[in-house]
């Protein structure tokens, strides 16, 4: 897509601190009172004001997983990808039939690691590659530990003592202990498993540590610490060459993905999101501003009701806040605290604390939204930015980590570095639809060529034959 694609005459200016759009078509004066009864829109999925479930037309959520859905086929993705494409993936996967693989990670909920991996090893499989995931386990002082890295990483203050040290590597350990090294490919993701690798010695097959978060500014003792286990790998994979590091093993570039026919992104309904806006007290009449994210401070998400309260001094709309934690985030429940406090009680303020098994509810919430938020101050590479784009949505978003690589200022989406500079973003968007929808149309482009789940399939295919020897080593593919 070529940035002249876009019509000139909808380019907007710069955003700048407290500039202002009054007048602008589309704003409107910012919503007086809400009617009676009305007051106490904002919850929690577990403590809802008694009258408002009351108010409530159906159960909101269910409180159990679903029956997980049937994954997609290859098949499937022939009306989103075409036929030619699909034929490549299986010509390449036809060397590889009888390979195995193990992908191990730290959670299999929440986050955008268990995401993808929920949906590519299924596809692995039906290729005939048979490939395991296996999750590590850890107490919470482990997770308190991995969570500490995974800030400093991102360039955080940290104090790395020798006990910290050790509880990481105990951890390691006793899950290295506990399994079974026998495929013929390892697929090792973050630094929270990263040493594991310690058992490459005894095993016949060949090692990757796929790093999904942004190295390029990391806690030098952090590092220092993690590096000499990530170079016993036999290759790394980043999200975008500005994640990398210095490294004596060979690097690849890999972006995430997301799946197009998964609950989280299917099409859906109108009369299903209808619904779930409604059981969640949204009113779609009005605007609609959504941040889908985990409860994390490096997710921003009391920036992003500060720029909310200065959208809505001019534009009446409303904001959705809708997160849930990861099993290896211990932070979420101080963070929603924290998110609850900023609201106070403006009802049209929605603060969703959802279960992990909420994709659909997700899926509707970002269908249902005028203007997609990822106001990240450290992000890997964000997939709810992903999702936004895949779903035609205009995304405005912070100016880190792989966001930029999703969002091309001004062409696919607006890049912001500041709470007031979200706001005037959210608000030109509001009061210039046209140029919100060719975002839209733009992005949702952009998301098909770069960031499905089939051209991340084909990118793994082609390094595990470079890894088996199979097909010629490049720098990057
Ligand atoms: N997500 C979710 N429930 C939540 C919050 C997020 O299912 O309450 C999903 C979100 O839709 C996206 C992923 O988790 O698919 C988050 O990935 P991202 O890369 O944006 O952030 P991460 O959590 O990995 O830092």
């Amino acid at each position: 897509m070529k940035r002249k694609d876009l019509d000139q005459n909808l380019q907007i200016k710069e955003a700048g601190d407290n500039q202002q759009v009054e007048n602008q078509p589309g704003a409107s004066e910012p919503s007086s009172a809400p009617p009676p009864g009305q007051k106490e829109r904002r919850f929690r999925q577990t403590d809802l004001p008694a009258h408002f479930i009351e108010r409530r037309k159906h159960p909101r959520i269910s409180t159990e997983p679903p029956p997980p859905a049937a994954p997609p086929r290859l098949e499937d993705y022939a009306s989103i990808i075409g036929r030619p494409e699909l034929d490549e993936i299986r010509f390449l996967a036809r060397h590889l039939r009888s390979k195995t693989v193990k992908m191990v990670n730290s959670t299999a909920v929440g986050g955008g690691v268990a995401e993808i991996l929920n949906r590519l090893i299924p596809l692995m499989n039906e290729l005939e590659i048979p490939t395991k995931w296996e999750v590590i386990t850890g107490g919470n002082d482990f997770y308190e530990v991995t969570k500490g890295f995974h800030n400093a990483l991102h360039g955080g203050e940290y104090n790395l003592t020798k006990t910290i040290q050790e509880i990481f590597m105990s951890y390691n350990e006793q899950n290295r202990q506990r399994m079974e090294f026998v495929e013929d490919l390892f697929v090792i993701h973050d630094p929270q498993p990263a040493g594991l690798v310690r058992s490459k010695s005894d095993t016949r097959g060949r090692w990757i540590w796929r790093c999904h978060i942004d190295l390029s500014n990391p806690h030098p003792g952090v590092w220092d610490f993690l590096k000499p286990m990530v170079e016993q790998y036999d290759a790394a994979i980043f999200s975008a060459p500005a994640f990398t590091r210095q490294l004596s093993i060979p690097q690849y570039l890999f972006y995430p993905s997301i799946d197009p026919l998964s609950e989280k992104n299917k099409e859906l309904e109108e009369s299903y999101i209808n619904k779930v806006c409604d059981d969640f007290g949204i009113d779609r009449s009005r605007p609609v501003i959504t941040q889908i994210s985990r409860f994390d401070r490096l997710k921003d998400p009391v920036g992003v009701i500060e720029a909310y309260k200065l959208v809505k001094k001019y534009v009446d709309c409303q904001l959705v806040l809708a997160g849930g934690g990861a099993t290896d985030d211990p932070e979420g429940a101080v963070v929603l605290q924290e998110v609850m406090d900023a609201a106070g009680d403006d009802p049209d303020v929605i603060i969703l604390n959802l279960p992990p098994w909420s994709a659909l509810e997700i899926n509707a919430l970002q269908r249902a939204s005028t203007i997609i938020v990822q106001k990240s101050l450290k992000e890997g590479f964000g997939l709810t930015v992903t999702e936004g784009l895949w779903k035609e949505k205009p995304v405005v978003a912070g100016a880190v980590g792989g966001i930029p690589t999703q969002v091309i200022h001004k062409l696919t989406g607006v890049l912001v570095h500041s709470v007031e500079g979200c706001a005037y973003q959210i608000r030109y968007l509001l009061t210039h639809p046209e140029f919100a929808v060719q975002l839209g149309k733009n992005g949702k482009e952009h998301a098909k060529e770069n960031f499905l789940i089939t051209v991340n399939l084909k990118r793994w295919l082609l390094l595990f034959q470079i890894m088996l020897g199979m097909a010629r080593p490049s720098k990057t593919i």
